[in-house]
């Protein structure tokens, strides 16, 4: 059988490297030709219409919650998966609080067992702590010989100081990255929001963005002390945001950090409606902080925008606030919220969602980097001018749990190509 082509027709090729207008062939699982005008391509070529949009490589998410195994009624590996490539993207990290967790090589080979047949790269992600218990480090070495590039007990931040000292020194001997989810469990406490003012006038108790703060600067600490590559997971509190680029000006660099599009575009004011849909660890927080956050995008200070796609069941959300799962789902959001809200360059918005993630997870080989011949054909194209508005019931996720449905949103991915196949064409999903 002859090789799969693709042509990519009319668009402007937007990577690393700059921009330029350009049609793409895709042969096969690669790039074969980029060139001005490359006509109708070779007989048999399935043309995708460009005209107007941007093609870049695919989106990369490093923060994503698959809930497989355990959690396959809220999203499977397959299902994520795919709402991912409607987003836009071609490789996500896959979070290992699943049940069981990811803290050993038979967890992380089924992952990656039921990750074989999905619509995008699935990354999985270790546990630091065996069952995220934050007592005993996890066999890490057993899972980096798997491909484990990035660990976390995310949903938990390690709170013991010490363990996490050593986390960082036994990972910085594999290569590997340690992502933390900045929570001081005990100032965080039992709050189910942010904690100020909102908090006390609808009654309902507070998380204080101290919580965060105290972690990113002990962690920024023993970035220092350990030369390890620490990962700020979703930062959303100002002040965290300006440790971070005090400590990036005083010349660490083995440190990143990330944003989510809900932290980037959404306050705590949204929690008087009493939704638990607006329920999120670290929780939504002022307006203040969410310009912080911007500003930190503009500055280079936060390097990434991860979604912290987190499916729920319906019996996790409609109970009252206090009882309800914290989490937002955002793979088929996110790319288009960025664009509607944040007024951010397009150059600025693919390096925060697509070649500085890659390069974050060791990815690069096929993901995020340049749009020329002989690279992996994992690339998205982006119509910025598309406007829609977010319909919960179409969503590809298993669950419904998102805080933009009924928002018009401008920008969105058209068609997206892993591996050389069109995944999505026109929106919808070819598989
Ligand atoms: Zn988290």
């Amino acid at each position: 059988m002859a090789e799969r082509r693709v042509l990519l027709r009319g668009g402007t090729v937007v990577d690393g490297t700059g921009s330029r207008k350009a049609d793409v062939l895709v042969v096969g699982s690669v790039i074969g030709e980029v060139a001005a005008d490359l006509g109708a391509g070779p007989r048999g070529a399935l043309v995708l219409d460009a005209e107007g949009c941007v093609v870049t490589p695919g989106l990369v998410d490093v923060h994503t919650h698959l809930r497989e195994p355990g959690g396959e009624e809220s999203e499977t590996i397959e299902s994520g998966a795919r709402a991912a490539a409607l987003g836009g993207y071609t490789a996500v990290v896959a979070m290992p609080n699943t049940t069981p967790a990811a803290d050993s090589a038979d967890v992380v080979r089924y992952v990656l067992d039921q990750a074989r047949s999905a619509c995008c790269h699935v990354q999985p992600a270790g546990c630091i702590t065996v069952g995220r218990e934050g007592k005993v480090l996890a066999p890490m070495a057993e899972m980096a010989a798997l491909g484990v590039r990035l660990f976390t007990d995310d949903g938990t931040g390690v709170q013991d100081p010490s363990l996490m000292r050593r986390a960082l020194e036994y990972a910085s001997s594999l290569g590997a990255v340690v992502a933390q989810h900045c929570e001081d469990a005990s100032l965080a406490g039992a709050g189910c929001m942010n904690e100020g003012e909102w908090s006390s006038r609808l009654g309902l108790p507070g998380r204080p963005s101290l919580s965060e703060d105290v972690m990113v600067v002990r962690d920024l600490a023993l970035a220092r002390l350990t030369g390890a590559r620490v990962h700020l997971m979703h930062l959303s509190s100002a002040r965290s945001v300006e440790a971070v680029r005090q400590a990036k000006a005083a010349g660490l660099a083995n440190v990143s950090a990330e944003a989510t599009p809900h932290h980037l575009s959404l306050t705590e004011a949204l929690l008087g409606s009493y939704d638990p849909v607006f329920k999120v660890n670290p929780p939504l927080r002022t307006p203040a902080d969410v310009e912080a956050l911007r500003h930190g995008l503009s500055d280079g200070t936060i390097d990434v925008i991860g979604t912290d796609h987190a499916p729920h069941p319906p019996e996790a959300k409609q109970v009252p606030m206090c009882e309800a799962a914290p989490g937002m789902i955002g793979l088929e959001t996110a790319l288009s919220v960025v664009l509607t809200d944040l007024g951010l360059p397009i150059e600025r918005v693919l390096a925060l969602m697509s070649w500085q993630p890659a390069r974050l997870v060791g990815l690069t080989e096929s993901q995020g980097g340049p749009i020329v011949p002989g690279a992996a054909a994992n690339i998205c194209v982006i119509d910025l001018a598309r406007r829609w508005t977010v319909d919960p019931a179409r969503l590809a996720s298993r669950s419904r749990n998102t805080p933009f449905a009924g928002r018009a949103l401008t920008g969105r991915s058209r068609h997206t190509l892993y591996a050389g196949e069109p995944v999505v064409v026109g929106e919808e999903a070819q598989r």
